[in-house]
C-alpha cells in the first residue's frame, strides 16, 4: 500500500497577508522535496502551500484526517507556530505519523516548536536546508519503517546540537515541476520594463552566499550557508523549458546572490540565450561582482532588473555591516555598475538600511544622498533589524533579540538620532526619490508598458507605496 507524505507550508505573516503589495514565491524546499520524492516508489505525495491561496485550510485538514499520512513535512515561519499546533492536534494516530518541522521558524526556535508539539511522539526539527536529509529519511522509512536517520540528524534538545543542514547535492537535484494553476497563484510584485502582460515563473539556480554581512540572516535569505552550490544547467534548462511551455515570460530568480559565481552565471546566461527563452528576468546581485562584460551577457539573456543591496552611504557603517572589504571603493563601484546598467537598459533597484546602531545624522544623510543621486530606478528602504542569529546580534548580545521576519514587527530605532529624525529621513528619502520630476519622467519612460498591460499589478504596488506613511507611525523607541 502506498504511504502518504504531506508537504505543507504555513500561511504568510498576518502583516504580509494584509499587504496588497506582497510578493509570494513558491516554497523551493518543498517543491524540491516533491520532485525528489516523485522518484521514490510507493509514495503518494501531496503538497499544500497555504501561501499560494490555491486551496482552503479545510482541504488540508480533510486530507490529514482521511489519508492518514505517514509523514508530514511542515515548513513554518516563527509566527506559524499556532497554525502548526492546530494542524498537529488533528492527527488521529500520533504514534504512526511523524512530523518533520523545517523552515525559518523551527530553525530559529527549535525548542519552542518542540515544546508546542510535546504530546506527539515523532516530531523532528530539521534546521537549515532540509531536502537532502529528509528525502534520505523518507527513503529509509519506506525501506525499513524506521526513523533512525532523521533521529540522529535532527535538532537534539538535550545536547542542543544545532544541526543546520546544507543541500550539498543541490547540483544533482531534479527539476522542479509546476502546474499552470500553481504558477499563477504566486505573486511577484517587482515591475519589469515590458510591453506585455507579465506571466511570472520562479527559479533558484544557486544556494548559499559567500559574503558575511553582519546584519544578514536566513530570516531574510532564501538559502543557508556561505558555500555556493549551483544547480545543474541541464536541470535548470528543463525547469525553464517547462515554464516557457506554460506561458511564462518573466522570471524571478530567488537566489541570495546570483552573481556570486561568475562562471556559473555566464553559463546560465549562455544557456538561456541558446534556448531562446526570451524571458525578462530579475535577481539579486552585488555591485562588486558585476562588470561591463558580465552585465552585457546578462542583458543578452533577458536581464531586466537587478536589485543591489548597497545598504549605507557611510564607509563606517559599511564596515560595521562588513558589507565589503573595500568600503572606500564601494560607492565608486556602485556608480559604475548603475551607469553601465542604464547604458544597457537594465533597470536597477537600490536596497538601503537606515538606522544602524549608532548611525548619526550626517551618516543617515549620506545614505539618503546615495539613495537619491546614484541613479537607481527603484528604491527600497528598510530600518535596521537586529536578528538573533546574525554575527551582529552575537557581537552585541545586549541588543533586543528578534526571531521573526521584520515584516511582522514594528521596526526599532537603534541609531544615534531620535525616532522622529529617523522616520523623517525615511519618509523624505522615499518621497524625494519617487516624486521628483526627473524620477517621474524616468518611471513613466521605463514602466508605461508595464502599467498598461499589468494594471492590477501596478495598482497593488501603488497602494503598497501609499502604505509607507502609515508604516512610519509604527517606529518605536530603542528597547
Ligand atoms: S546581505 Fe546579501 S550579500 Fe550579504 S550575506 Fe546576505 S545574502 Fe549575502
Amino acid at each position: 500500500m502506498k504511504k502518504t507524505i504531506l508537504l505543507w507550508r504555513t500561511l504568510s505573516s498576518p502583516k504580509q497577508q494584509s499587504s496588497i503589495a506582497r510578493s509570494v514565491r513558491p516554497s523551493f524546499p518543498l517543491k524540491t522535496l516533491q520532485a525528489v520524492l516523485a522518484k521514490l516508489p510507493d509514495l503518494d505525495v501531496q503538497l499544500f502551500d497555504s501561501r499560494s491561496g490555491l486551496f482552503l485550510q479545510d482541504d488540508l485538514r480533510v486530507s490529514l484526517q482521511t489519508r492518514h499520512p505517514s509523514i508530514i513535512v511542515i515548513e513554518a515561519a516563527s509566527y506559524g507556530l499556532p497554525e502548526v499546533r492546530d494542524l498537529c492536534s488533528r492527527i488521529r494516530t500520533p504514534g504512526e505519523t511523524a512530523v518533520f518541522l523545517v523552515g525559518q521558524g523551527p530553525t530559529s526556535l527549535p525548542d519552542e516548536f518542540l515544546s508546542a508539539l510535546s504530546d506527539l511522539p515523532l516530531v523532528f526539527v530539521v534546521a537549515g536546508e532540509p531536502e537532502e536529509i529528509i528525502s534520505k529519511a523518507i527513503a529509509e522509512y519506506v525501506a525499513s519503517g524506521t526513523f533512525e536517520l532523521i533521529r540522529s540528524n535532527s535538532y537534539n534538545r538535550s545536547s542542543r546540537r544545532p544541526f543546520r543542514h546544507l543541500f550539498q547535492e543541490f547540483s544533482a537535484s531534479p527539476a522542479i515541476v509546476y502546474s499552470a494553476e500553481e504558477l499563477s497563484s504566486y505573486v511577484y510584485r517587482f515591475p519589469l520594463r515590458s510591453d506585455r502582460k507579465l506571466v511570472w515563473g520562479h527559479a533558484m539556480a544557486t544556494r548559499g552566499c559567500p559574503h558575511t554581512c553582519t546584519f544578514c540572516t536566513h530570516m531574510i535569505r532564501e538559502s543557508y550557508g556561505h558555500e555556493v552550490r549551483t544547480k545543474s544547467l541541464v536541470t535548470l534548462r528543463a525547469e525553464l523549458r517547462q515554464m516557457k511551455d506554460l506561458g511564462v515570460n518573466a522570471l524571478a530568480f530567488a537566489d541570495d546572490d546570483l552573481t556570486a559565481s561568475r562562471d556559473y552565471l555566464v553559463g546560465l546566461c549562455d544557456m538561456m540565450i541558446q534556448e531562446g527563452f526570451g524571458f525578462r528576468w530579475t535577481a539579486h546581485a552585488r555591485v562588486d561582482e558585476c562588470d561591463e562584460g558580465l552585465l552585457r551577457k546578462m542583458k543578452a539573456s533577458g536581464c531586466s532588473l537587478l536589485r543591489f543591496g548597497v545598504e549605507a552611504g557611510s564607509e563606517r557603517v559599511l564596515r560595521y555591516y562588513n558589507k565589503t572589504c573595500d568600503a572606500a571603493n564601494w560607492w565608486r563601484q556602485a556608480r559604475d555598475v548603475v551607469r553601465e546598467c542604464r547604458k544597457l537598459d537594465i533597470q536597477t533597484s537600490g536596497l538601503f538600511i537606515l538606522g544602524a546602531p549608532g548611525e548619526g545624522f550626517t551618516e543617515l544623510l549620506k545614505t539618503a544622498y546615495r539613495a537619491l543621486f546614484t541613479g537607481f530606478d527603484l528604491l527600497q528602504l528598510h530600518y535596521y533589524t537586529p536578528y538573533s542569529d546574525t554575527p551582529e546580534a552575537r557581537r552585541t548580545g545586549a541588543q533586543r533579540i528578534i526571531n521573526h521576519d521584520h515584516y511582522t514587527l514594528d521596526a526599532c530605532n537603534y541609531s544615534g538620532v531620535s525616532s522622529f529624525a529617523l522616520k523623517g529621513i525615511y519618509f523624505l528619502t522615499y518621497f524625494m526619490f519617487y516624486l521628483n520630476p526627473v524620477q517621474i519622467c524616468r518611471t513613466v519612460w521605463n514602466y508605461h508598458g508595464f502599467v498598461l498591460f499589468n494594471f492590477s499589478h501596478f495598482m497593488a504596488l501603488k497602494l503598497g507605496f501609499l502604505g509607507i506613511p502609515i508604516s512610519l507611525v509604527s517606529l518605536r523607541k530603542k528597547p
